[in-house]
């Protein structure tokens, strides 16, 4: 990562604006350095504003926008898909993780009970004949 001059050059570079909106840290917020790394390039550090970083860190770039940073999708995806690396695989369910668990568990014990009233309703009708 970039760190004080560095970085400040590096912005200074990009005039203080998003590589990707143009938009001034004024405007867009405060800009987030993105650090790209590939085999053939030397690693490259680019100013974005939060909501491209935002948008960069998910992998929803498209071509046009990756055309502006000068990379290859493939260099893209290999970056970002290092950047996951970094997410907790365990870390606990969020709440809304657990309101749609709860919901589910809602949803099985529903289908259950109907189940058995089917089942009922069919050893009924073999009474019958
Ligand atoms: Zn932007």
């Amino acid at each position: 990562m970039a760190e004080g001059l560095d970085w400040e050059a590096i912005k200074r570079k990009y005039h203080y604006r998003c590589v990707i909106c143009r938009q001034p840290e004024k405007v867009a917020g405060k800009l987030v350095q993105v650090q790209i790394e590939d085999a053939v390039i030397p690693p490259q550090v680019f100013p974005l504003c939060p909501e491209h970083n935002l948008k960069y860190s998910q992998g929803y770039f498209t071509n046009a926008e990756l055309k502006k940073i000068g990379i290859s999708r493939d260099t893209y995806l290999a970056n970002v898909s290092n950047a996951g690396e970094n997410i907790e695989p365990d870390s606990p369910p969020s709440t809304t993780e657990k309101a749609i668990l709860a919901q589910q568990d809602a949803i099985k014990m529903v289908q259950k009970s109907q189940r058995k009233r089917f089942q009922q309703t069919q050893s009924d009708f073999r009474k019958d004949i």
